[in-house]
């Protein structure tokens, strides 16, 4: 992809004040369902009325959808509110019905950019056209998964393009539903600064109380809009129910979040340290996090210990990992007296952490 700046040419036409919000339930349930949210989310903020028609889910058996009727919904969606309207395609007959439907927007989700040659049919399906595609990052942490996706549709003539960012896949349980990996994210903007970068807090967090966390993250790191699951009644969905929220609980997110729109040389400097202080509190979190999970596994060298009688501190062990590790802070630009110190308090935790399993 040369020329990026054209690939964001259809956002910057809509000259929006705030992030493109792209809101509706996860799932087409009703008629009825999708018009009350659409006429409930009509004098908001939000551009795109999203919902699920086909639905991939990880189990059979669970609800997979309305199929085809769902888009009459939309297109009367359309008709009653003027909001613009989107759908989740995953296959040709899905893109072919969508497009006969003249839904506006088409994203791919995240189980189907895993699949090279599902992307290259979806690409040649839908080639040429000048309706909104926007691809999901596929479900495990692949940069060059997620670009390659983005690169065949660009190839195939589809020029007004974009992406979602909503998490990957983890096998370890985590406080997301999908985590999301900011700096693969930060990663993706660098290397597209052009292309519109959408963020899914729905579906990295699983859970309606992180949404206005993450969505804060997203928009300072300079996402480009957000795509929020929005049901009148989330408790009952049919799908997500966790994750959903009320149209009033979404304006109200809208109205708490800090958007800075603002264009001026001060301004563009608040923006940027935003951008790098939120990036910081990436780093941070992911330090605090790897910290903990060392001195979880000192935990068990404690309970070893304990067992064989073995004396916590061992001394030659301990001198050879500090030597290890001031010749690897010097390859990333640590000082040797930096190392030391983070070294010995980290050290000193883990000695703690030994003392109490081995007292307990
Ligand atoms: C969705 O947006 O409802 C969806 C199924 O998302 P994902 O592909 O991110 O799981
Ligand atoms: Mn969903």
């Amino acid at each position: 992809m040369k020329n990026t700046k054209e690939l964001r040419t259809w956002l910057d036409d809509m000259k929006l004040d705030h992030p493109l919000v792209i809101a509706g339930p996860c799932s087409a349930e009703t008629e009825e369902q999708v018009l009350k949210i659409a006429h409930e989310l009509k004098d908001s903020d939000v551009n795109y009325y999203r919902a699920g028609i086909w639905k991939p889910r990880t189990r059979p058996g669970n609800f997979e959808g309305v199929g085809a009727l769902g888009l009459k919904w939309l297109q009367k969606v359309k008709e009653e509110t003027g909001m613009k309207t989107c759908t989740e395609v995953a296959n040709t007959a899905h893109v072919k019905l969508a497009l006969e439907h003249d839904i506006d927007l088409l994203w791919i989700g995240a189980r189907t950019a895993v699949s090279p040659f599902i992307m290259q049919e979806l690409a040649d399906a839908l080639h040429g056209t000048d309706k909104i595609v926007l691809v999901k990052n596929p479900i495990n942490p692949d940069l060059a998964l997620w670009l390659g996706g983005i690169e065949r549709l660009y190839t195939a003539d589809i020029k007004n393009l974009g992406a979602i960012h909503r998490g990957f896949s983890t096998y370890e349980k985590t406080k997301y539903r999908n985590t999301p990996e900011w700096q693969l994210a930060i990663d993706f903007k660098n290397r597209f600064p052009d292309l519109p970068l959408i963020n899914d807090p729905s579906h990295i967090t699983g859970n309606r109380d992180m949404i206005f966390d993450v969505s804060q993250t997203a928009l300072d790191l300079n996402f480009d809009g957000l795509m929020i699951e929005t049901h009148f009644d989330p408790d009952n969905a049919w799908s997500d129910a966790a994750q959903q929220v009320t149209p009033d609980t979404l304006k109200q997110i809208m109205r708490d979040l800090k958007i800075r729109k603002e264009t001026n040389s001060e301004a563009d400097y608040t923006k940027s340290l935003e951008n790098l202080r939120a990036q910081i509190n990436v780093a941070d979190n992911q330090l605090v996090d790897i910290v903990g999970k060392r001195m979880k596994i000192a935990d068990q060298i404690g309970a070893l210990k304990k067992e064989k009688n073995v004396a916590v501190l061992q001394s030659k062990r301990w001198n050879e990992v500090l030597g290890n590790m001031i010749l690897e802070g010097e390859k990333v630009g640590l000082s040797e007296e930096f190392v030391l110190k983070m070294f010995k308090a980290v050290h000193q935790e883990s000695i703690n952490h030994q003392e109490k399993v081995i007292k307990g």
